[in-house]
């Protein structure tokens, strides 16, 4: 672990938060399945702690994006459906078959290859289909057959199939019913073909939240699991209330007066306008708290103040509106005192989508759950 814990920065992940989400969505769905996803350190939120809370709140798989992610949590979840959603090696599905963890397969020559290191071990796998996502998955009826097959008298089962929404988080939803459409027709011709308690899944939060009904039996809960809204519009709706579960504090190291015209930082390109009471904060691009961020705000006591002056790799300056004791809390992401700087604000900062913020915030800034 290289986490500093003896630095004052660190985030806070409120697991009740996590667990109210997993709630909500389940009692949105009518009780359809609701698949933790949480790959990449479960969106940077930890991905252990994150599974244990969806699990406990009602998640009833586990779904990650790469097979190593999927052997970690085996080892803390030795019963607990695993569903790797990216495509995996074939020389490793051994090695899945003899952890329990399902695979994505869309590709026949996987399938050949794969055959060949199994030697009779089970092995599940979920079908991907790309309905217009255009990244992963088979894209006709005939692949479908190739597959299915390549599969027949063999140890693989297939036991779901799935497809991925391009813009199920969009106000044009054009797009997305084309997808469903292709999705229902696929699904009509191919499902004779496939066991009868087969799992179809083809929701992420978005389709989730804004079309229960379409939902087949389980959801992909990922960015509003984690108390976020996948895009300004469905922040709008509002079809789930939603409870933010990752926040960032650090501490002033220090404090000073500096008078008008003095510089800060690399490049001095901040200069004081007057006397001005400047923090110092031990976080920087380092921790993942990008030099991009500069102009953005943190919260002192309830005050925004904006951070001045270039970013350094561990350390960054904000502007405070008065002299602050050394380790006053400083909020960069989170409440305080019923101020907010929400991590749709960082996103917005940084012209780029929320889900972004968590996964680069590095692994030096310990996570704390509460
Ligand atoms: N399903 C797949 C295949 C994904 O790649 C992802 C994440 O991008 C998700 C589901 C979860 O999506 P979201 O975080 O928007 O809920």
């Amino acid at each position: 672990n290289k986490s500093a814990y003896h630095r004052d920065t660190w985030a806070e992940i409120d697991l009740q938060a996590i667990k109210h989400n997993v709630v909500e969505m389940k009692n949105h769905l009518n009780n359809k399945e609701v698949f933790a996803v949480v790959k990449a350190d479960a969106y940077g939120h930890g991905e252990k702690e994150v599974a244990e809370a969806a699990l406990n709140a009602g998640a009833s798989r586990l779904a990650v994006a790469v097979f190593d992610e999927a052997l970690r949590l085996r080892e803390h979840f030795p019963e607990v459906p695993i569903l790797v959603m990216g495509w995996t090696a074939p020389q490793y599905v051994r090695l899945a078959a003899q952890n329990n963890i399902t695979l994505t397969a869309f590709q026949t020559e996987w399938v050949n290859q794969a055959k060949s290191y199994l030697k009779g071990e089970p092995l599940s796998i979920h079908l991907k289909v790309d309905t217009g996502m255009g990244r992963i998955g088979i894209r006709s009826v005939e692949e479908a057959y190739d597959v299915i097959r390549a599969c027949d008298n063999t140890s693989i089962k297939i036991t779901g199939v799935f497809t991925h929404f391009a813009t199920a988080d969009e106000s044009d939803l054009l797009y997305y019913q084309q997808q469903l459409g292709a999705f229902k027709q696929w699904l009509k011709q191919v499902k004779p073909h496939l066991p009868d308690d087969l799992t179809v899944h083809i929701g992420n939060s978005a389709a989730a939240m804004r079309f229960p009904d379409d939902m087949y039996d389980g959801v992909r809960f990922g960015i509003s699991m984690y108390g976020l809204y996948p895009s300004p519009t469905v922040k709008g709706e509002q079809p789930i209330k939603l409870k933010p579960a990752f926040s960032l504090y650090s501490r002033l190291i220090h404090v000073k007066k500096v008078h008008k015209g003095d510089a800060i930082s690399y490049g001095a390109t901040y200069k004081a306008q007057d006397e001005e009471w400047i923090g110092t904060i031990p976080i920087g691009y380092g921790d993942g708290w990008i030099r991009k961020l500069q102009d953005f705000s943190a919260l002192v006591d309830g005050n925004k103040c904006p951070i001045v002056g270039r970013i350094c790799m561990d350390q960054s300056m904000i502007k405070l509106n008065r002299p602050y004791e050394l380790g006053t809390k400083v909020t960069l992401i989170g409440e305080d005192q019923n101020a907010f700087v929400s991590m749709d604000d960082a996103a917005e900062h940084l012209e780029t989508i929320n889900y972004e913020i968590p996964c680069i915030l590095g692994q030096r800034i310990p996570r704390f759950y509460i």
